[in-house]
């Protein structure tokens, strides 16, 4: 299963990612994923991490745990 990850160090919290995806995407400090469940929001991961200007944003496969 692919998951979105967030490099905190590179995330400048501008937003976009939670305006884009607010389902997945939370910011506080910095972005959090806020939810474990992905079925149906790949597409807007997908937006959020094309549209972080500090692609601080991954959505990659995942072995699991
Ligand atoms: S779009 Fe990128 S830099 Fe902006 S809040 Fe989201 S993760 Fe951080």
């Amino acid at each position: 299963m692919r998951k979105p990850k967030i490099d905190i160090d590179k995330c400048v919290a501008c937003g976009n990612c939670e305006e884009i995806c607010p389902e997945v995407f939370q910011v506080e400090d910095v972005s959090h994923v806020i939810t474990d469940d992905f079925r149906g929001l790949e597409g807007c991961i997908e937006a959020a991490a094309e549209n972080c200007p500090e692609d601080a944003i991954t959505f990659e496969e995942e072995e699991e745990e």
